[in-house]
């Protein structure tokens, strides 16, 4: 997805807020190193005055993204911040069992000896946040970061403008400077950010940025988290029940104007089947956000002209089914949720990840040439499929890569805090949410301690002869 319709070149910074960020950086890496955030207790107190803060906030929050993004009340606790305090109330109640010691069995070798996996802190962490679900995908990766025991500096969007400066607000009242600290801003500030070290950063957004990130990274050897997007299929097999599976379907994809990275992007049936889907798809859009969609409160706006611009540009007004460019309106901007029919592979709607309140339907000739279209693309962050046999289900799962495949739904998996969340290839590397997201930003360290005696490790040692040479031999062959 081009994000060029909002980034400048990166200009430069004045000094002083260079020298301003420079000493967030290091006063995050100095408090680390001091332990700030070593004790368990010290970090569920955090994530409580998290949870206290995001409450005590939620007013200034809400508004932020219903300026930013048109989003409703209901959408924003919904998406927003019920999945975050969710994410932080379940973090809360296991954090403890999660950072247990887990025994390592060692093996006859290093007997007597004993064996733990411990879960170390990684150091100071750089969050990069998209613009999409700001509140959401800021926070998310925050909440595991705080567990893990690290310092964070955490970059939000600058497209969101709104809701950058009510989370900075959030954060900097509410959460220690020694364990949070903000820097908004955009290209400048996030290249001058990328220039430091630090021991982990969690990027999400566009691949393209992506590349950057990484780069970047590279240079000090640092570890990355890539949340990224791509084009995600859904494939509508026959004998489905059609009424449903177009609800969650719309849902899926007109939430929040189609700017949801697991977003259905492109729909696939066969031609017999999409001539039964349509009207159902059409009656679900009419259920959903009414006949006038710019009039419901619960329908969103693209985040900015640029993005308008570039999803207005993909929008055939010959294919539409419904919606189309008629009622798109530029000044708020608006665009109403549309469905193209007949769309073919290679028509610009198909080249990119659409991000936007736009459905291409295509014509496959049953599950086998969908999972070949799918496999013939770059690895997606969600596939979704509606089938009703079980062996088509299990085709998908083996054939098709994805981040996560989601099969009779759409994007309510994402929201469940015991599943990973990640893409794989060009959607991204590395998952999170609950466990693995404190999995992901921490260490796993063995530890393992021998006595001294008996010294059983002489065995190890040459010269190799007799008994000893012939127990090294049974051991390892
Ligand atoms: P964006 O424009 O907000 O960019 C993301 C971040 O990158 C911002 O903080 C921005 O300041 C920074 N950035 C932009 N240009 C940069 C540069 N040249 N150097 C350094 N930093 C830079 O968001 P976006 O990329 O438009 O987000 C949408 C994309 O993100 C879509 O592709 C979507 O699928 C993907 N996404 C993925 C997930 C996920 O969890 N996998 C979630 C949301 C969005």
């Amino acid at each position: 997805m081009s994000t060029d319709a909002h980034q400048a070149a990166p200009d430069t910074l004045d000094p002083a807020r260079r020298d301003a960020i420079l000493a967030d950086h290091a006063a995050l890496r100095a408090s680390f190193a001091a332990g700030t955030t070593a004790e368990v207790s010290a970090r569920l107190a955090q994530l409580e005055a998290l949870r206290r803060g995001i409450r005590a906030e939620e007013p200034r929050l809400v508004a932020a993204l219903a300026k930013d993004l048109g989003k409703s009340r209901t959408e924003s606790a919904l998406t927003e911040i019920g999945v975050v305090l969710q994410e932080i109330t379940h973090t809360i109640r296991h954090l403890r069992s999660w950072l247990a010691p887990q025994r390592l069995s060692l093996g006859p070798l290093l007997a007597p000896a004993k064996g733990q996996l411990v879960r170390e802190p990684l150091g100071t962490v750089l969050i990069i946040a998209p613009w999409n679900y700001p509140v959401n995908l800021t926070l998310g990766p925050l909440v595991a970061a705080i567990a893990g025991g690290n310092t964070a500096l955490v970059k939000p969007s600058e497209v969101a403008p709104a809701t950058s400066a009510a989370l900075a607000h959030l954060l900097r009242t509410h959460l220690g400077p020694g364990w949070v600290r903000v820097v908004e801003g955009a290209v400048a500030e996030t290249t001058l950010l990328l220039e430091q070290r630090f021991d982990l950063i969690f990027y999400t957004g566009n691949s393209r940025v992506g590349r950057i990130v990484a780069r970047a990274a590279a240079e000090h050897l640092t570890p990355t988290v890539l949340e990224l997007g791509g084009k995600s299929p859904v494939f509508v097999d026959e004998g489905v029940d059609l009424a449903v599976a177009a609800r969650r379907i719309v849902w899926g994809k007109f939430t929040n104007a189609g700017q949801t990275c697991i977003a259905p992007d492109y729909l696939m049936a066969t031609e017999r089947t999409l001539e039964q889907l349509k009207p159902h798809l059409v009656k679900a859009v009419r259920a959903l956000y009414g006949t006038r969609p710019e009039r419901s409160a619960d329908y969103g706006r693209m985040v900015s002209t640029g993005h308008f611009d570039r999803v207005l540009a993909l929008i055939d007004d010959e294919k539409a089914l419904i919606g189309g460019s008629e009622t798109a309106d530029r000044a708020q901007r608006f665009l109403p949720p549309t469905i193209l029919d007949g769309v073919e592979v290679d028509d610009p709607v198909m080249e990119e990840e659409i991000f936007g309140p736009v459905l291409p339907l295509l014509v496959v000739d049953g599950p086998g040439e969908a999972i070949e279209r799918i496999r013939a693309g770059e690895k997606p962050l969600t596939a979704y499929g509606f089938t009703p046999h079980r062996a088509v289900e299990e085709e998908f799962a083996a054939r098709t890569s994805s981040g996560s495949l989601a099969l009779g739904l759409t994007l309510a998996h994402i929201g469940v805090p015991g599943m990973p969340f990640g893409g794989v290839g060009e959607s991204g590397m590395g998952a999170y949410h609950g466990r693995a997201g404190l999995e992901a930003l921490t260490h796993a360290k063995p530890v393992v301690a021998k006595p001294l005696r008996p010294d059983t490790l002489r065995v190890v040692t040459p010269p190799y002869r007799g008994p000893r040479k012939r127990l090294l031999h049974r051991l390892f062959g």
